[in-house]
């Protein structure tokens, strides 16, 4: 989501090189200054005059404001931090027509115009003077000479700016850059560009060994546009749009792919797909589709429910020990959860001019009786986001604001994102030298580590917890409530300590949440901050039994929106009971399916901490890890 969000932000001033007419020629003001006082100025070769400089014809998006130090830093904003850290250290901004003179390009224009024109029009004056006296033409004075200098010089900055942009526009009608695709977007351009991708700055090595292809025979007229994807006459992206038919462009797109790198897609299924599906939503560009086994752990039995939970994996013994853990819990009595919040943050960053006005920025935000008109702005979004809080941190000049609001059963990425636009429009009424410098400023914070989510939760927050009696423990889980009790502190809490884990203190259970996540169709990106889990367990009645938890304070799921709508994760939501949006009431069920997250979590912790504590675990994947086919006995577990 993010990336979606930032796409459009990215299409700055940076990314010319989709229109970089690269002969265009552009005077310097070193260039100029020098050549005009020098009498070899016309025996110099015009490339060594003026260099070849990137010069696009569309101008560059404006600069968000003034920086005070005067430095670059509209190139420093709206974008990903790490877009960000490169441009500030090491890519300068590309040369502009201004340029020519410290001038705004505009006066840069006209200067040249007013030359070009005046001294013509003094030449022209001068000649007719010399024809009307029968002055010999070829005897100049230094006005004269230091005029036609000037005419040319004027001359080749107008048709480096107006001129060669014109005659490129016939040459380098196939010569675009298929991957520039915020400005193809932005102009739903149908024009004939190439797909081939921009010529590399370095050498690129070759992959040794390509497999023979197994070319499908193509009806003509699909042969005719794989070769003309192939020559670049039409752009691979554009192939839905113009066939109108996605199952078609994947086969065409995927048989050019085949023959231009000489490798085979054999093994990467293409039929049934249902590619309309995804188009505009989910996944551009597409050759076919991976095939992940869906394996079954359960009964899960959960606040009174019973629910088989599907998890996507490929990693042997991951459902197996999953669905030991479901039956420890099912015979004990099952487990019971606890959301204990629900909402989406979104944190952009603002600039000011100085840290008070920043401060300024956060007591306004905070302040109780501006909450109603702010819950109002921002809850015109949707009519399921509801604004829940609003938190400031400053840093310097700088204000990160985290916005938090629920988002029904969407996973809500974009419902946040857009409220949290709303509130910056709002906002530049009272801060009119509020520099927006990028919606997303990581304080959210979206698929990175990062202690605020541990701490204040995103999404979703649960806490689930069970009573395993100790005679669950010895016959299921064949170990001890002591062992487990002891290997949790020491693992668990102390060994991730010393690791210096963040939101770590947990067994594996990524990998739980990795698997349904990819299952049901959410964003396996966000497994980063989903996976944040802290596992206690603690010997109850005497030390016969154990209690087991789970809290997991950033669970990131949706029932609606994204990847949930496609068919086989329809299928698996569907399973558990949570597809689509909750007719009771908005958000029901994207909170169940992250109470179910929860509870396969506690079955896998309980599952693999029985294995490491009974020893089992290189055993186990020694023996089911490594191709056995016979899995009926594969009761411990995956990797830690
Ligand atoms: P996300 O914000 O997770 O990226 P999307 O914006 O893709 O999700 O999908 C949410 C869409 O689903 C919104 O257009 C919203 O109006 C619609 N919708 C329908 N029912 C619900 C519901 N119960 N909860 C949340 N959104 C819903």
């Amino acid at each position: 989501m993010e990336t979606k969000i930032m796409k459009k932000k990215q299409a700055g001033p940076q990314q010319t090189c989709g229109f970089v007419s690269y002969k265009t020629c552009l005077i310097s003001p070193s260039h100029l200054s020098r050549h005009l006082t020098s009498s070899s100025l016309l025996s110099l070769p015009l490339e060594r005059l003026f260099p070849p400089m990137d010069l696009r014809r569309r101008p560059p998006k404006p600069p968000v404001n003034n920086n005070t130090d005067g430095s670059f830093r509209s190139y420093q904003t709206r974008t990903s931090d790490d877009d960000h850290r490169r441009r500030t250290t090491t890519i300068a901004p590309p040369p502009k027509a201004s340029d020519a003179l410290p001038l705004p390009l505009y006066l840069t224009n006209a200067v040249f115009f007013t030359l070009f024109f005046s001294v013509a029009y003094y030449l022209l004056h001068r000649w007719r003077d010399k024809i009307r006296y029968n002055t010999p033409l070829h005897v100049v004075t230094i006005t004269e000479l230091g005029a036609i200098i000037a005419l040319i010089a004027s001359f080749i900055y107008l048709l480096g700016f107006f001129g060669i942009d014109f005659v490129q526009s016939f040459i380098s009608r196939a010569s675009g850059d298929a991957w520039d695709l915020a400005d193809t977007i932005d102009e739903d351009d149908h024009r004939l560009v190439t797909c081939s991708p921009p010529t590399p700055i370095v050498s690129v090595a070759k992959l040794p060994n390509p497999e023979p292809i197994v070319t499908e025979s193509l009806p003509e007229k699909d042969e005719e546009i794989v070769k003309s994807v192939i020559d670049g006459v039409i752009p691979s992206y554009s192939l839905e749009s113009r066939l109108g038919d996605c199952k078609r462009a994947a086969s065409i797109r995927r048989e050019a792919l085949q023959r231009v790198t000489g490798r085979s897609m054999e093994g990467l299924p293409l039929d049934g797909f249902d590619y309309e599906s995804i188009l505009g939503q989910c996944c551009e560009m597409p050759v076919g589709y991976i095939q992940i086994p869906v394996g079954i752990a359960g009964p899960l039995l959960l606040d009174g429910y019973e629910y088989s939970v599907p998890m996507a994996t490929t990693e042997g013994c991951l459902v197996a020990s999953t669905n030991r853990g479901c039956k420890a819990m099912y015979i004990s009595g099952g487990a019971t959860s606890t959301v204990l919040k629900d909402g989406m943050t979104r944190a952009p960053v603002v600039r000011f001019a100085s840290a008070r006005r920043a401060s300024e920025l956060k007591f306004f935000l905070e302040n109780p009786e501006n909450f109603d008109t702010l819950t109002v702005v921002f809850n015109r979004s949707s009519r399921f986001a509801r604004l829940q809080s609003v938190k400031c941190t400053i840093a310097g000049k700088n204000a990160y604001v985290r916005f938090c609001c629920s988002t029904g059963d969407a996973m809500g990425m974009n419902m946040v994102s857009k409220g949290v636009q709303n509130v910056l429009e709002y906002l530049t009424d009272d801060f009119p030298d509020m520099d927006v410098i990028g919606i997303s400023g990581n304080f959210c914070s979206d698929k990175k580590p990062a202690a605020v989510n541990w701490i204040e939760g995103r999404g979703k927050s649960v806490v689930c917890e069970a009573v395993i009696k100790g005679e669950i423990v010895n016959k299921v889980l064949k170990t001890s409530v002591a062992a487990l009790v002891e290997l949790n502190m020491l693992k668990n809490l102390a060994g991730s300590a010393v690791a210096g884990s963040l939101g770590g203190f947990n067994a594996h259970a990524s990998n739980i949440v990795s698997a349904v996540f990819i299952a049901t169709g959410q964003d396996p990106a966000q497994n980063v901050e989903s996976s944040q889990c802290i596992t206690m367990m603690e010997a109850i009645n005497d030390g016969k039994d154990i209690h087991i938890s789970v809290t997991m304070p950033s669970i990131e799921v949706g029932t609606v929106g994204g990847g949930t709508q496609l068919a086989s994760q329809s299928a698996c939501l569907n399973l558990l009971g949570v597809k689509g949006a909750s007719k009771e009431s908005p958000g029901m069920n994207s909170r169940r399916l992250a109470t179910i997250v929860a509870g396969a979590v506690l079955a896998g912790e309980l599952s693999l901490m029985s294995a490491i504590a009974a020893g089992q675990l290189v055993r186990s994947h020694m023996k089911y890890n490594r191709s056995s086919r016979d899995i009926s006995g594969a009761t411990t577990t995956s990797t830690t």
